[in-house]
């Protein structure tokens, strides 16, 4: 698909007229933070042409230079500032070497609700994501808050050690049923395409790593199931080089080695393994609660065949070829 993003409708407005929080939407609405003064300009429709962004498209970390030149070149300048104590001139045409960026995370979500209720919910209340996918084809990308800005979607969130992720995360929601009763509701592949483009251009433009492109249960995985085990990552990796996935031969390897040894391991070593790889757990020594569901958001992630919450020898050797993969450091 060569849907670019430059073409995205950047719509910030009041879209409907609405009240209540339909009771469907239980996945999104306990993530806020707490209030604070930012509010999107609701001045009615907008619509801005985010043009010049989608030439580097290959999510390697590299191509992200590119798009710092433009965005000091597009500095340059003057400009005079002036209010109640007084005026003053800014230069922009020298340039710091030590900045980066402050979007280090993509968050995926599905808002667990039809494309009303979840548009509602996202722009009626205190809930809010940067970007809505909708289910409907003919219908565009809708940007709610401005990437600069925060939008509440992570709620209590960890990554390696990271947390409130809210504060350097750029959260896309995509419209879907979620959990109906124990039985998860598919994707629409064109939904999948629009996310790939989405989260390549935002990758590339904010240097985000594959390591943390990252589904909601990941970083919440006491709380939260998305994007569920039928978001299909391993599809995104190997189409598109989206995040992260692990080398076959690797976890062969792994799954060889822990054929036997995988019940003779104490469990704070898998704990370790968990936490080694960026989720946030206690390590107890003991196959507790908390463990499972981090363990199940493992498995959504890399494993959906089965997503029990046990972990087994495919499970744990699928881990460790990730941790050789991405988290070989010492
Ligand atoms: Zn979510």
């Amino acid at each position: 698909m060569k849907k670019n993003i430059a073409n995205l409708l950047f719509l910030i407005s009041v879209l409907s007229v609405g009240n209540i929080l339909n009771a469907n939407n239980q996945d999104i609405s306990k993530d806020v933070k707490k209030p604070i003064e930012i509010r999107i300009d609701d001045n009615g429709q907008v619509i801005r042409d985010q043009s010049g962004s989608s030439k580097n498209n290959n999510n390697n970390g590299q191509s992200g230079q590119n798009a710092r030149i433009s965005t000091d070149a597009q500095r340059g300048g003057t400009e005079t500032i002036s209010n109640s104590a007084g005026t003053i001139k800014v230069d922009a045409s020298y340039s710091s070497q030590g900045q980066d960026y402050r979007q280090k995370f993509i968050i995926l979500h599905y808002t667990a609700g039809n494309r009303e209720s979840s548009l509602k919910t996202l722009t009626k209340n205190e809930v809010s994501a940067h970007y809505m996918v909708s289910d409907n084809k003919s219908e565009p990308v809708y940007s709610l808050v401005d990437e600069n800005k925060r939008a509440w979607h992570a709620g209590v969130s960890d990554w390696k050690g990271r947390n409130n992720l809210n504060d350097t995360s750029i959260g896309i929601e995509i419209v879907n049923d979620g959990d109906v009763s124990g039985t998860f509701v598919p994707y629409k592949d064109f939904q999948i395409k629009e996310v790939a483009v989405l989260v390549k251009y935002l990758a590339d433009k904010y240097e985000i790593p594959a390591t943390n492109i990252l589904g909601h249960s990941d970083i919440a995985p006491q709380r939260k199931s998305d994007p569920g085990p039928l978001f299909p990552w391993r599809e995104l990796y190997t189409q598109y080089n989206i995040g992260m996935w692990y080398d076959n031969e690797t976890k062969n390897n792994y799954e060889r080695e822990y054929e036997t040894k995988l019940s003779m391991t104490p469990v704070s070593d898998v704990q370790r393994e968990l936490n080694k790889f960026g989720y946030g757990i206690s390590i107890t020594g003991s196959w507790d609660k908390q463990t499972k569901n981090v363990i199940k958001a493992f498995q959504h992630h890399f494993r959906p065949s089965n997503y029990n919450g046990e972990m087994d020898v495919e499970t744990f050797a699928i881990l460790k070829a990730l941790n050789e993969k991405y988290n070989n450091k010492k």
